[in-house]
């Protein structure tokens, strides 16, 4: 029956294992419903495959030359270049988005790679001279060994590219658990690497779900583990990876929220809620879930904004000019209806409704039409909680302050964004909002992909940041090494002190 269907295989130690079909899951077109690939399902026998794999492989990567490494680099961000189109269309297929928006998430993913290329600046340390008389102290940084990253459906390839970039340019060696949703593209990105030149057995891919991300929290030959996904899940690899000794970061789920203050531009503030909102399908970390509108911006906001959703092209996303594609899974798809039934119950009023929607020429597609609540309360499950799906829910509220507390009050913390014409008004929302990543008349405000992106609250549970500075940190142990030269017949008398640095 599966015959005509390609079966994804682990990558480790450079080439592809194979698996048999009964160790495999179904991966669909979200846009047609047909079964197009299957994906291996991977536990523990495959993770400590590629930990043996990887801990061959670390000694001379760690080892490599930096101008060498970093010429690895850059041949991969060539080819991910010139195979852009390509990689954007396998998203596109695997995960439903638009085709723009996947050639989108590819460039916006490569900037962390092309962070990387300039690693041998990077992976400086410092060195403090004359911290005491004829003593200086060097600062090292080293890697770490073995690492890992676990990483969603939503961004197969951005996401992946914040974290492993980071994690080989500072000589560590890798094993990714992507998604099982999305695999084309994955795929694909272990294919470059290996044209690239990177040597076998420093990146590696293990499918699976929890058996495989359990192994991996697991091994004791995996020193550090970044994960992007869900807060449940996230929670559970924290506790579970610290338990077993590891570095774990974990960044999560968000209910992003704008404000609109009274003296914003409003044509903008529409289409920025109805693009953050709908972009993707819903379906993005950075997505703005909720509209708080200050004073009487309700009132003015609402029309423009129906005006916009009433235009809004819904279909395959490989097809040119459609705005939104369909929802990545069937049983998402199920959920998402759920949270708009209990909106309704809650008593949110409901001003565009998604669920009747069906595309006329993809039936069996995951398409969902985009929802819009109106008088959304903080008291509601469709306001504290991610939904990840088309539905804005707009919130009333009287003062800036109140708009303020509501977001440094919610459970999640990871974008947010205020309209505004007034600088001291966005000035104060800068200074004073508790939220990493924040948008001044700008919606979705993921920051280059060589500056760092994060999370509070419920949205991450990580020391550091992901990316820059802050992720060659998580993937780094550093050393001091305090050096003195005597000059010989010059030391002074035997002393038991402790030394003071004089
Ligand atoms: P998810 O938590 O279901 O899956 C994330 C990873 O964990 C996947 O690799 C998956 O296979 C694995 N996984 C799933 N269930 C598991 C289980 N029970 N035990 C162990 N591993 C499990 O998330 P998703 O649905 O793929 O992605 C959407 C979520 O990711 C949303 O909550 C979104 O906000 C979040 N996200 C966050 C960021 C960020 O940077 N903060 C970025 C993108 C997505």
């Amino acid at each position: 029956m599966y015959k005509a269907i390609p079966i994804i295989s682990h990558w480790i130690n450079g080439r592809a294992v194979e698996v048999p079909l009964d160790k495999t899951g179904p991966v669909y077109n979200p846009a047609t419903g047909e079964e197009i690939a299957r994906v291996p399902r991977g536990g523990e026998t495959e993770v400590e495959a590629a930990v043996v794999a990887a801990s061959k492989a670390y000694p001379a990567w760690r080892d490599t030359p930096l101008i060498a490494r970093s010429a690895i680099f850059f041949a991969f961000r060539e080819l991910c270049w010139k195979n852009r189109e390509e990689m954007a269309k396998l998203i596109t297929r695997d995960h439903g988005k638009t085709y723009p928006d996947a050639l989108g998430e590819v460039v916006r993913g490569l900037e962390t790679v092309e962070y990387a290329c300039g690693l041998p600046v990077h992976m400086a340390g410092m060195n403090t001279p004359n911290v005491s008389t004829s003593i200086d102290v060097r600062t090292l940084r080293q890697p770490l060994g073995v690492t890992a990253g676990i990483t969603p459906f939503n961004f197969p390839v951005m996401v992946p590219m914040w974290i492993y970039p980071i994690a080989l340019m500072t000589g560590n060696t890798f094993i990714w658990k992507p998604s099982s949703h999305t695999p084309g593209a994955t795929q694909m990105q272990a294919e470059l690497w290996k044209q690239a030149g990177l040597p076998d057995g420093v990146f590696n891919i293990v499918y699976g779900g929890r058996e495989a991300v359990n192994a991996i929290l697991d091994s004791p030959g995996i020193q550090a583990v970044q994960f992007v996904g869900s807060t449940a899940v996230g929670k559970m690899v924290h506790e579970r990876g610290t338990k077993a000794g590891k570095r774990v970061g974990c960044y999560m789920g968000a209910k992003n929220a704008m404000v609109v203050l009274p003296d914003a531009d409003m044509e903008l503030a529409a289409d920025s809620a109805v693009a953050a909102g709908y972009g993707s399908a819903g379906e993005r970390c950075m997505a703005q879930s909720l509209v708080i509108a200050v004073g009487d911006v309700g009132d003015r906001l609402l029309p423009l904004m129906k005006e916009r959703i009433a235009k809004l092209k819904i279909g395959p996303g490989i097809e040119p000019g459609m705005d939104m594609g369909p929802i990545y899974s069937a049983e998402h798809r199920e959920t998402i209806i759920k949270w708009i039934d209990k909106g309704v119950e809650e008593g949110a009023k409901l001003v565009a409704d998604g669920r009747p929607f069906k595309h006329p020429t993809s039936p069996k597609g995951f398409f969902l039409g985009v929802t819009l609540f109106d008088n959304v309360t903080p008291k509601m499950s469709i306001y504290t909680e991610e939904i990840f799906g088309p539905v804005l829910g707009m919130v009333r509220v009287k003062t800036f302050d109140d708009a303020l507390a509501l977001i440094n009050e919610h459970q999640y913390g990871n974008g947010t964004a205020i309209f505004t014409t007034d600088g001291g008004a966005a000035r104060r929302f800068e200074l004073e909002v508790d939220v990493p990543m924040i948008g001044i008349n700008v919606p979705i405000p993921v920051p280059a992909g060589y500056l760092s992106f994060g999370g509070t609250r419920s949205s991450a549970f990580a020391d550091v940041q992901m990316r820059g500075e802050d992720s060659i940190r998580f993937f780094t142990k550093q050393k001091e090494v305090t050096v003195r030269w005597p000059k010989p017949g010059k030391q002074g008398p035997l002393s038991l002190v402790f030394p003071g640095n004089k």
